[in-house]
């Protein structure tokens, strides 16, 4: 393969991956207009303190999980998907009555994890992992921006915000880095058997 090739090819995943992560996480916010407690949350870029700081941090954090995959398309990958998830936000838009936040849940993670095993493969553990660690590592850098945060983690089975404190962004980002690491290090094994046959 030449290595012109790998770029278009790497470049492609990426994009096809990013689009369908944010399409994911706009489609999951959508369950929050049928859900108990919604309000008119009012223009994110308001009131959802987007800043310089809050884009680069997410990107920044996302990255340093990534490097556990070993790999520089899921590093990327893993840099963008937490600020991809933020495209929850976006409904805030059409001022309509609604929960902020809910891809900022759990139950979101293991979502998009499954459905991105269904559309790119489930051989593909690695954007697997990156795709839940994603939610971890984003929670995490809210938390760790603001010093304790509120997000509604079990939605969309109760849309109770949950407030982590200071000492949460530590073990979101462990668990992040080590949903990525597990996944690269089964990869990498099943990899060597297949070469070693
Ligand atoms: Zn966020």
């Amino acid at each position: 393969m030449s290595s012109e090739f790998m770029i278009a090819s790497s470049i492609f995943f990426i994009g096809k991956a990013s689009i369908v992560y944010g399409a994911l996480a706009f489609s999951f916010s959508m369950i929050g207009l049928i859900l108990p407690n919604s309000f008119v949350v009012g223009n994110p870029l308001e009131v959802s303190g987007i800043s310089f700081e809050h884009v680069f941090g997410h990107i920044m954090w996302g990255l340093v999980a990534g490097i556990a995959s070993f790999s520089f398309r899921y590093a990327i990958l893993s840099g963008l998907f937490p600020i991809i998830l933020d495209f929850d936000h976006l409904l805030q838009f059409f001022e309509v009555e609604m929960i902020p936040r809910m891809a900022h849940s759990f139950t979101f993670g293991l979502i998009v994890m499954v459905v991105m095993m269904v559309i790119f493969g489930r051989k593909d553990l690695r954007l697997a992992a990156i795709s839940i660690a994603a939610v971890f590592s984003h929670l995490s850098f809210d938390i760790f921006l603001v010093g304790g945060t509120e997000f509604p983690v079990l939605a969309p089975f109760t849309s109770e915000f949950i407030t982590f404190t200071e000492p949460y962004w530590i073990l979101f980002q462990f668990i992040s880095i080590a949903l990525i690491f597990v996944a690269s290090i089964i990869f990498f094994k099943k990899q060597k058997i297949k070469i070693m046959k």
